[in-house]
């Protein structure tokens, strides 16, 4: 599927490995996952079917691909019985292989998969009683290193492909065995009205596992535009949500060409701290930040902005925090809500979480201010899936084996 190339990024700001759309497999094969339906049509064309038959196909093998979960052309049964080999001897539908997967006790999944090339990255599914969350990464690893989160320490950073990141949704949709069933050999009547799309479990998604999606903009549009698209996953963008930590310049596009919810991690108010814990915030202040918000096209009092603020004790949790924050959100007349996410620890980490009776009290304040400010609970941290925590288990694993060899060549200096 993808093979790592240092590239930079056009018109971007930190330039990240990315890796190429389409790298052919071993065996010459292409890769279809990920790819919209005319680029799928240009390949088919390139492989000898004429504008018509490739234009029908493509839109079949779209179809097949994305809204069924299909990774087997034989299975695709209106499309014609040796026509099937044609397209198995030059293309295949893959997915990102599953590493590891664990079961938190509170029901949230997380599983560890790596891309061809060997990197790996995880995505989160977080069942509740009214709708089913899937968590998706962005990136391998994060180069934006803010203090509180453990992905942002790790030092390998390469951009998903589309293919990687809309990969994620269908493997959680396997997982799940929430495929639409039945027949629909010819697409005609009869089978269409036996085919039935079951109830979901996953019902939303948030861009909000590793990475930052405003830093591989254009991969996660392509990607989240399959997901929306009806004939390809089918889930509404009023279920998608994009959490970036403020990268200003990216986020009317995210508005004009994604148009999803949008979450931002403010999680301070004033420049000294935010500067501290968000350093993007060195090169996007929190006015330049607001003031996107304000203009970002969509938002609504019906589809409010999510404001994330993590719980740092002694950091960011005063009673003079919390009043700032509702007069900046009022300042600019921001449709708003605010996620007050107590921190997930995990090792090493520089700060600690405040207190519960201190969450409640700023929530409080907040509320009384007239912007809802619920607390999140936090879930799956069992298995190192809360926000914040993941940082690939090879990471883990690798630093732990060069603690090792230190303590082994301390020793040896010593003796
Ligand atoms: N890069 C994006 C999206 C991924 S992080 C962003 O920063 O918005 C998803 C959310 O988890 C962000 O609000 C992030 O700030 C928060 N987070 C990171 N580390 C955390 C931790 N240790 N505890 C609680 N929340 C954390
Ligand atoms: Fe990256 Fe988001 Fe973590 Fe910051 S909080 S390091 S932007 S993943």
């Amino acid at each position: 599927m993808a093979d790592t190339n240092l590239m930079s990024i056009p018109g971007q700001v930190d330039p990240v490995p990315v890796a190429r759309d389409i790298t052919p497999r071993a065996d010459g094969r292409i890769d279809l996952l990920g790819l919209p339906r005319e680029r799928i049509r240009d390949l088919f064309a390139e492989a000898g079917l004429d504008e018509k038959q490739a234009k029908l196909r493509a839109k079949q093998v779209f179809h097949w691909l994305y809204h069924r979960g299909v990774t087997d052309f034989d299975a695709m049964t209106d499309i014609a019985k040796t026509m099937r080999p044609w397209l198995a001897e030059r293309f295949v539908i893959g997915r990102p292989d599953v590493v590891e997967a664990q079961h938190s006790t509170d029901g949230t999944r997380k599983w560890l998969l790596k891309t061809d090339d060997g990197h790996e990255f995880e995505m989160v599914f977080i069942p509740d009683a009214d709708r089913g969350t899937l968590c998706v990464s962005s990136q391998v690893g994060c180069t934006l290193n803010c203090r509180f989160c453990h992905t942002g320490t790790m030092r390998l950073v390469r951009n998903l492909t589309p293919g990687e990141i809309v990969g994620q949704v269908m493997l959680a949709r396997d997982a799940l065995g929430e495929w639409p069933k039945g027949a629909m050999d010819d697409l005609g009547e009869e089978s269409e009205s036996a085919y039935t799309s079951d109830g979901r479990l996953l019902t939303n998604i948030v861009m909000m596992g590793m990475g930052e999606p405003l830093y591989n903009f254009d991969n996660v549009r392509d990607a989240l535009r399959i997901v929306m698209d009806g004939d390809g996953l089918a889930l509404s963008k009023r279920r998608i949500t994009l959490s970036t930590s403020g990268v200003v310049p990216m986020m009317a596009r995210c508005g004009e060409e994604i148009g999803v919810n949008l979450a931002v991690s403010l999680h301070a108010v004033t420049k000294d701290v935010r500067d501290e814990i968000v350093p993007i915030n060195k090169k996007y202040g929190i006015e330049e930040l607001l003031q996107a918000c304000a203009d970002y096209p969509g938002a609504s009092n019906a589809r409010r902005i999510t404001f994330e603020y993590v719980m740092l004790k002694d950091k960011n949790d005063s009673d003079e925090d919390a009043r700032e924050l509702v007069r900046l959100l009022r300042q600019y007349d921001l449709p708003a809500k605010v996620n007050l996410i107590p921190f997930n620890p995990w090792g090493g980490a520089p700060y600690e979480c405040s207190t519960p009776e201190r969450i409640k009290w700023f929530s409080n304040i907040v509320f009384e201010g007239g912007i809802s400010a619920p607390v999140r609970t936090p879930r799956g941290r069992d298995i190192d899936a809360a926000c914040g925590q993941l940082k690939t288990t090879a990471e883990k694993k690798s630093r732990a084996q060069r603690d090792r060899e230190a303590a082994e060549k301390a020793q040896t200096v010593e003796a």
